[in-house]
């Protein structure tokens, strides 16, 4: 196991990731194997909540960018990880793992609202948790959500899918010479302003001492590789002994 003794995790899952190899929106197919992805997770015994971004439709940066209100624009995009979030409850369900969708946005109609001792149900029931809306706020990014979510629910660690294998110097996108970190400290993160996650989920993680663990997860069988330690990935936690 990559990290010891973890029984709950928080997986937050970019909204591009959905997008598989579509420009925008939600390809069903790849969205059908994530879900394939976050099931074998679940049944080797872990527990899992799950966040995922809403930047494959819209991102409120973005609508701001184009002479949108800032807060309105960010709603939008809070709405969008909702639709994210019944795409992959759906998928998943299709695959008899069972689910509930809470939002930060209350919607009473399409899902539950947050409340954390019902969602310490459903996850002993061993459903999966997948919290939609953020933090409910403008001016946060599901990366915020995520973090919130992963100390309000006592999670073990953070794994963030992404296009990437993990936290780089450079970005290897477009520096050849860029190399990954194996692990990291979430100061430095912080200091170099090193491309991981906005900086308020950083400082949440770090005061609440949850290591986050960057890895792709467009592999196929990539998320349990990394999980058993087999994969590759950067963990961003406190320095110590036998950091490298
Ligand atoms: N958002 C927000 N508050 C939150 C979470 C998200 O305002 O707590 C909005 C924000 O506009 C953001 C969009 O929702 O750009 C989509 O989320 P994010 O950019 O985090 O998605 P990702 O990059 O992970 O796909």
């Amino acid at each position: 196991m990559l990290l010891a003794d973890t029984k709950r995790i928080l997986l937050k899952l970019s909204g591009e990731v959905l997008m598989g190899d579509q420009q925008f929106g939600i390809d069903t197919d790849f969205v059908a194997k994530l879900a394939g992805e976050v099931k074998a997770a679940r049944d080797t015994g872990l527990e899992i909540c799950l966040v995922i971004g809403g930047g494959n439709i819209f991102r409120g940066m973005a609508g701001a960018a184009k002479g949108m209100d800032r807060a309105q624009a960010d709603y939008m995009g809070m709405l969008a990880t909702v639709m994210n979030a019944l795409a992959m409850q759906s998928a998943l369900e299709k695959l008899g793992v069972e689910t509930r969708v809470q939002s930060a946005i209350q919607m009473d109609q399409v899902c539950e609202p947050v409340i954390r001792r019902r969602a310490e149900r459903h996850l002993e029931k061993g459903r999966v948790v997948i919290f939609a809306a953020g933090v409910g706020a403008p001016y946060f990014t599901t990366d915020s959500g995520a973090a919130l979510r992963a100390a309000e629910m006592r999670c073990d660690a953070l794994f963030k899918g992404t296009s990437v294998d993990g936290v780089y110097n450079a970005d290897p996108k477009k520096d050849a010479s860029a190399t990954r970190f194996d692990t990291i400290d979430y100061d430095t993160v912080l200091a170099e302003n090193l491309k991981v996650m906005d900086a308020s989920a950083v400082a949440l993680c770090r005061d609440n001492e949850i290591p986050i663990v960057v890895f792709s997860i467009r592999e196929r069988g990539n998320l349990a590789r990394v999980l058993a330690g087999e994969g590759t990935q950067t963990i961003v936690r406190t320095a110590g002994p036998g950091a490298s």
